[in-house]
């Protein structure tokens, strides 16, 4: 289970049944084991329940999705379906949101009676248009799938009284303003209209104001700020540099599992080979993929069977990947709010996560640019940061070493690597456990840490040349 204690207090006292949600739906929620409501959802799902519309701002990972789906459940509960109107819409940016958000559905709408259509490229339209026909209570698609059949005149749009758009900030990045304006002006003007983002740039502000009436405005944090969950560093690093880097904190900073992004599709391809080379357990996932390869590589992720996921910003926008303990960003992003979005994949619902940058020349105005956005400067990489395990750990029980190691140590190729004598990885996810003991190692060793800082000898490994930017 999850631990918010990270939110804001909101959530103290609060639990579901205060939201003046419905029994089903309380049992369901229940089922899906969550306990709390983030404070997003404590904020959000009254006034969706009270039908009116609303502006969420939330850092990923904060739990939005909840805050739409479990009110929508309840609202579209009454009233009846009719072939080829859908009676509510939620956008998403890409197909895996999409598949995500109707996963949710599925899940807390297990007791009611609400029929669901996913309308996302790439996979065969005829079962998508079967159930259209038969009449959909929640529609959800991405942009330009829903634009296809509508000018198609395969689908209906003004019997839709209520519309999500969701992740908007992301829709901007990827040029969908048009499409969902188009797409807002074909349903009813007497619907209620909810946006959701974890950022709020100009044009969003102008989309809310154009589309939105009277919107309540919910936002659980500073836009685009960083979740205090995360411990961020930037690493100063010459491109040729990049790799061995990556290698060495993959194996040096206790990483469990880790998503590695890079700004293009190409180096997304090569890196993973290279790492694969090496002997670590990674997949890619990117744009140029197709649906199935996509969620087939998510899944060998999700299951464990890779511990190290290489991606591209569109291709894992959002993902609901629970667990994560480390964000790498082999690029710095070229666009400052996906920084806020990457590093989002680690440190979700209230667990700790890191998160490396590396900086070289070419990085340099782009990190200067995330640092204006999130308002500090990150700090950068020393030796006194280094999560090696010191020579004499602690025996350190719990579940760790039932699990078989997923990253295995790379082969001979590089001479100046030697093997850590101490295990590196006995840090657990947290989320795959119920009985766990959260965070018990790692905040003794976040004090030693802190306190004092690590000599540099206690481990075997060779301290590289990186690290002597950060020192002192
Ligand atoms: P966002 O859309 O804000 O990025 P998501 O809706 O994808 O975030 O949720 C992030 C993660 O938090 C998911 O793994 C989800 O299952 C989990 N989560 C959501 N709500 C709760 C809750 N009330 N308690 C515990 N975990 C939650
Ligand atoms: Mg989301």
């Amino acid at each position: 289970m999850h631990s918010i204690a990270g939110y804001p207090d909101i959530t103290n006292s609060m639990t579901f049944a205060d939201l003046g949600l419905s029994p089903e739906l309380l049992k369901a929620v229940d089922d899906a084991g969550y306990t709390e409501p983030t404070a997003i959802q404590a904020k959000a799902i009254p006034t969706v329940l009270m039908m009116r519309d609303l502006i969420g701002i939330a850092q990923t990972g904060t739990g939005k999705t909840a805050s739409f789906v479990l009110p929508m459940i309840d609202v579209m509960a009454a009233g009846r379906r009719r072939a080829l109107m859908p009676r509510s819409l939620i956008l998403e940016p890409t197909r895996e949101l999409a598949a995500q958000v109707a996963e949710n559905f599925e899940k807390y709408g297990k007791n009611h009676d609400l029929k669901m259509a996913l309308l996302i490229g790439g996979v065969q339209m005829g079962d998508q248009l079967k159930t259209l026909n038969e009449g959909v209570d929640v529609l959800i698609a991405t942009p330009g799938r829903l634009m296809d059949l509508f000018e198609r005149g395969k689908i209906l749009l003004n019997g839709c009284e209520l519309l999500v758009i969701d992740e908007a900030d992301r829709m901007l990045d990827m040029g969908f303003i048009p499409d969902i304006e188009f797409i807002c002006s074909k349903l009813p003007e007497s619907r209620q209209t909810m946006l959701f983002s974890a950022t709020m740039p100009p044009p969003i502000e102008k989309l809310a104001k154009k589309f939105l009436s009277n919107p309540t405005r919910i936002e659980v944090s500073r836009a685009a700020s960083t979740n205090k969950d995360i411990t961020a560093f930037k690493v100063p690093v010459k491109t040729r540099q990049k790799r061995e880097t990556l290698r060495w904190l993959l194996q040096h900073d206790q990483v469990d599992t880790a998503i590695i992004f890079a700004n293009r599709k190409t180096t997304v391809r090569e890196l993973n080979k290279s790492l694969q080379r090496h002997g670590f357990a990674s997949g890619e996932i990117h744009g140029d993929m197709d649906q199935n390869s996509r969620l087939k590589e998510l899944d060998r992720f999700k299951s464990g069977e890779v511990n190290i996921l290489v991606a591209s910003d569109v291709a894992a926008r959002g993902l609901d990947i629970k667990g994560v303990s480390h964000v790498f960003n082999f690029d710095t992003p070229w666009h400052p709010d996906d920084y806020v979005h990457r590093i989002g994949r680690t440190g979700r619902a209230g667990a700790k996560g890191r998160a490396f940058t590396f900086v070289a020349d070419e990085d340099a105005e782009a990190i200067a640019n995330v640092e204006k956005l999130t308002g500090s400067a990150i700090k950068v990489f020393g030796k006194e940061d280094v999560r090696v395990e010191l020579a004499e750990a602690e025996a350190k029980p719990e579940k760790s070493r039932d699990k078989k190691p997923r990253a295995e140590k790379p082969r001979d190729e590089e001479p100046r690597e030697e093997k850590p004598k101490k295990p590196r990885r006995e840090q657990r996810a947290r989320d795959e456990s119920s009985d766990e003991k959260p965070r018990k190692g790692r905040s003794r060793r976040k004090d030693q840490q802190d306190d004092e800082p690590v000599p540099a000898g206690e481990w075997n490994g060779p301290r590289p040349g990186f690290l002597d930017f950060g020192a002192g």
